[in-house]
């Protein structure tokens, strides 16, 4: 069976979204809090997210439904909205929130920040050109990045996050396994 994390980062990789990319995001919301932060830290954060089957559902579901937009694959008037981006339409954001509250409520701020200065990647995704839509992509993104900088706040906090797994020099740390896989996979 193929693990739904991988199709994640296969549609993100597809779509232009590079996991470090996210990682930088989430590195200019941290930075503010911690001396110590690394781009690192955060890429890594990014791809603990991104193991979470709630983020992983409403991705796999947002993504679906700009390309099937853009296949003009969807009914009407659903369709002529996703591919509009009409601002009235927030269920991009409502199903982005489902990942920002994986780590509770502080990620709600900063995902607000990004939707509002669309740094980065979120900005370019948000950039109506190339005959893509991305209506649901960039508010996945910084879903995504809201709540991986949310968990790094936790951490800091010494907060358990993820699966019970202590935090500082936790589990988390510890497997560090996967990820040269999972990067790969990210840019490939
Ligand atoms: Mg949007």
């Amino acid at each position: 069976m193929i693990a739904v994390k991988d199709v994640v980062l296969r549609l993100f990789a597809e779509r232009g979204v590079d996991i470090e990319e996210i990682g930088r995001i989430v590195y200019e919301l941290q930075r503010p809090y911690s001396n110590s932060i690394s781009l690192e830290q955060c890429v890594e954060s990014v791809l603990r997210v991104i193991e979470k089957r709630e983020a992983q559902h409403a991705i796999i579901t947002g993504i679906a439904l700009d390309m099937l937009a853009e296949q003009n694959a969807l009914p009407e008037p659903l369709n002529s909205i996703v591919r509009r981006d009409e601002p009235l339409y927030g269920v991009d954001e409502v199903l982005a929130l489902a990942v920002t509250n994986i780590y509770g409520s502080v990620g709600l701020t900063s995902f607000g920040y990004l939707d509002k200065l669309k740094l980065g990647l979120i900005g370019r995704l948000n950039d109506k050109d190339k005959g893509r839509v991305n209506t649901f992509l960039d508010d996945l993104v910084a879903g995504v990045a809201a709540a991986a900088a949310a968990r790094i706040a936790h951490q800091r906090v010494g907060d358990v996050v993820d699966n019970g797994a202590a935090t500082g020099h936790s589990a988390d740390a510890g497997e560090a396994g996967p990820q040269p896989e999972l990067r790969e996979a990210a840019s490939g």
